[in-house]
């Protein structure tokens, strides 16, 4: 079958188009208001000879709200990817039109979509996206924090140590921030963020276009106090304030940013100066007052 209208050109150097081979349509679905489908989404999924889904149940009351029934409904998520991704490749080869979905908004985005383009990509295989809801952009457009550079991070990793990888990379990041997460881990996500960045502003985006959205703007200390007392429901998007002008500028010179205030202040000493005076450097550099340096060599000797 040809889709009309959905026609896209595409090179590929390294491989052209499979002579018969159908296309790859990734077709974005709401975020939670159902009228956030598009008419292209609805029509794409009435036209094509199969639909993945992540989850297929899910994805079945989608499907019939807006009176479509696919031909082939198949599943295709983080577990059965491995299978299930060369057997649908194979289908798109034969000359079937393949959309896929996730659960909610642009497929391949925090799901295992992005293994299905590449992996199509790799067969020389159109894809083609059908753009619509997206939490994160959602999110952002509406947080009042600056939208030129950001930075998508999608959820943090599980263990203590990862998350801190993952973070001290991110604190040199331009821009503004933009993480997933469930509503049992927001308010440890916001201790993780305060602990890599500080008290920066934060927006948490809930529940959007959903009948209890909610936006909760304020800096992490007051963001996690109002959490405290409205447990979290519903699904979120953390957005953070990126770096300021002062932490760039501070972080320009950084050349210390690896070492601890003992090795901080040992370099100096090193280098011939008193330890007084070498406190009073690593001090000025970190822009801390000597006396919090004092009290850390203090704390930690
Ligand atoms: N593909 C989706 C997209 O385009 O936004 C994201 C899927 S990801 C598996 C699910 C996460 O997205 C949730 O845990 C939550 O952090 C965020 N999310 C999805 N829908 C949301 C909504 N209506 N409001 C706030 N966050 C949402």
């Amino acid at each position: 079958m040809t889709i009309s209208c959905q026609s896209s050109f595409q090179n590929n150097i390294h491989g052209s188009k499979p002579e018969g081979c159908g296309s790859l349509f990734l077709v974005a679905t709401p975020i939670g208001n159902l009228e956030d489908m598009t008419y292209r989404a609805v029509r794409t999924l009435q036209e094509c000879d199969i639909i993945a889904a992540e989850d297929t149940r899910q994805t079945r009351k989608l499907l019939s709200h807006f009176e479509i029934s696919p031909s082939m409904l198949f599943s295709y998520h983080e577990h059965n990817k491995a299978a299930s991704g060369p057997e649908l490749i194979r289908y798109i080869i034969e000359g079937k039109n393949l959309a896929l979905v996730s659960d909610a908004g642009l497929p391949a985005i925090s799901d295992p979509g992005a293994d299905l383009v590449a992996l199509a990509i790799s067969h020389s295989i159109p894809v083609i996206p059908i753009p619509g809801a997206n939490a994160a952009l959602s999110a952002l457009i509406a947080s009042g924090l600056p939208t030129t550079t950001f930075t998508f991070s999608g959820f943090l990793p599980r263990e203590r140590k990862d998350i801190r990888a993952v973070l001290s990379t991110l604190a040199l990041a331009q821009g503004t921030l933009l993480f997933y997460e469930s509503p049992h881990r927001v308010l440890k996500t916001l201790t993780h963020l305060q602990e890599a960045f500080g008290n920066r502003r934060v927006v948490l985006a809930r529940e959007l276009t959903k009948r209890y959205e909610e936006f909760v703007r304020g800096t992490i200390e007051e963001c996690s106090a109002w959490l405290a007392e409205h447990p979290p429901l519903g699904e979120y998007v953390i957005v953070v304030e990126g770096e300021s002008k002062e932490e760039a500028d501070l972080a320009g010179s950084a050349w210390w940013r690896e070492l601890s205030i003992e090795e901080h202040v040992a370099h100096y000493e090193t280098s011939g100066s008193e330890r007084k005076e070498a406190m009073k450097k690593a001090a000025s550099d970190r822009g801390l007052s000597k006396r919090d340096v004092y009290n850390t060599l203090l704390i930690r000797e």
